[in-house]
């Protein structure tokens, strides 16, 4: 399983688990406030999608690195490339 694979499961994990716990929430209604702590469920599967790492550099895959003013800036996105940026390691083929 690649690491694109994994990222993918994990976002479908969140979503639908974000989707499930808000129809609950909604069906449970007033009678019960504490019925939102559910969404620690997808909150979880967010944490575990983010810290997603290279398996070659541990790297992390949604940390990105743009060079402005001639100084190396890092920021997340959600956005997937292709290889690691550290050490080039394929995220979409076979590993
Ligand atoms: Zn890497």
């Amino acid at each position: 399983m690649t690491v694109r694979h994994v990222a993918v499961l994990l976002f479908v994990a969140m979503i639908t688990s974000f989707a499930g716990v808000s129809i609950l929430v909604v069906r449970l209604g007033e009678d019960a406030k504490w019925s939102a702590w559910f969404y620690a469920v997808p909150f979880i599967w967010g944490i575990i999608l983010t810290s997603l790492r290279c398996p070659r550099c541990r790297h992390h895959v949604f940390k990105h690195e743009a060079k402005l003013f001639g100084v190396r800036w890092t920021y997340w996105s959600p956005e997937m490339r292709e290889r690691c940026i550290e050490c080039g390691f394929p995220f979409g083929d076979s590993s």
